[in-house]
């Protein structure tokens, strides 16, 4: 299919954020609206028919009718068409990246193509004169050879990854496990939320046998173990993550009915001229117990949970 991008300033928040603040939104009807700036810089995409004459498109009509999802349009305020185009996805790679002679690459979307949802495209392309780079530089000095990286297919035959056959599949099979095996790139949740302050000279190391998940780099486990990022929970409200209270230094999160803990911890903190903020939940007994804050703070008898904001 085609889609048609159209990449647009509106300040119009009010609209925008009807449903909440977001980065991308992905409606019913295939249409797409990514946040640039979180301010006024928006993008939608609309897929289309590939046989669609795109110029014959109104700019502001299809960003009204991306931001209706399944149902009919949703007007804002637009300032300004910054950019339109039509784009289609491809999957494709060059049979060959360089002459015969070794003297011309190929480099970037001219050697392979990648359906833009992975964001590979742009990194792939600058990865290619890098690797080029290198390589080239060890054959002019006289260290690198001709032999050619060896890829996933090389030398198996020309097809044999679509055959039907006994090879294709074992070929299959090894591509397979091996995207699954090097997915990094793609998963890596456990490196993006889960890192961990512990042991650390800020965190109170306790005697009993508190368990820690153990960690991973593709998974996060959501946690309260000592030094862990603190865990999202909504509040009674439904509508507030614990995370929105959370200020920019150390906080403390306090979840009995007086509130005492928090105020003589931050007395505390102040003479020590540590930035702290408190945080009072009197009635949040489902974060409470979600939070294992009773494992979590010894030093406050057991009644509230030090994170970092
Ligand atoms: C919607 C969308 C979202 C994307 N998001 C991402 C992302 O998040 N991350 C990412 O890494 N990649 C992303 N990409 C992919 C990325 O944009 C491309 O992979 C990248 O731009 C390719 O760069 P390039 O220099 O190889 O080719 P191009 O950017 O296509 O540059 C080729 C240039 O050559 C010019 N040209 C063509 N023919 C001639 C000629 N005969 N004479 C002279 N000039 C000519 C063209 O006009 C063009 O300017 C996205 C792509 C799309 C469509």
């Amino acid at each position: 299919m085609t889609n048609f991008l159209v990449h647009f300033r509106s300040p119009d928040l009010e609209r925008l954020h009807k449903q909440g603040q977001f980065w991308h939104i992905f409606f019913c009807n295939g249409g797409v609206v990514i946040s640039q700036n979180e301010k006024d810089i928006w993008t939608v995409h609309m897929p289309l028919p590939p046989d669609t004459n795109t110029e014959l498109l109104d700019p502001y009509e299809v960003v009204f009718k991306v931001l209706g999802g399944s149902s009919r349009g949703h007007k804002i305020d637009i300032d300004e068409i910054l950019v339109t185009s039509a784009w289609t996805g491809h999957i494709c790679v060059a049979e060959h990246y360089g002459s015969n002679r070794g003297q011309v690459f190929l480099s970037g979307d001219v050697a392979h193509q990648n359906i833009p949802l992975g964001g590979y495209g742009m990194n792939t392309g600058l990865g290619d004169p890098f690797a080029i780079g290198w390589k080239l530089a060890a054959v002019i000095n006289g260290y690198g050879g001709e032999e050619t990286d060896v890829e996933w297919v090389h030398g198996e035959g020309q097809g044999t990854v679509i055959s039907t056959d006994e090879k294709g599949e074992s070929l299959r099979d090894r591509i397979r496990s091996h995207v699954l095996t090097n997915d990094g790139e793609n998963k890596c949740l456990g490196v993006e939320m889960g890192s961990r302050n512990f042991p650390s000279p800020i965190v109170l190391q306790g005697t009993d046998d508190l368990e820690t998940p153990e960690w991973n780099e593709k998974n996060y486990i959501p946690s309260t173990s000592r030094g862990a990022r603190a865990r999202h929970v909504f509040l009674r409200d439904g509508d507030t993550s614990i995370h929105d209270l959370l200020g920019f230094d150390y906080d403390l999160v306090d979840f009995t009915t007086e509130g005492n803990f928090a105020s003589s911890f931050k007395e505390a903190a102040s003479h020590l001229g540590i930035p702290i903020a408190t945080v009072h939940l009197p009635n949040e007994q489902h974060a409470r117990d979600l939070g294992n804050v009773a494992l979590c703070c010894l030093a406050l008898e057991q009644e509230c949970h030090v994170t970092f904001g």
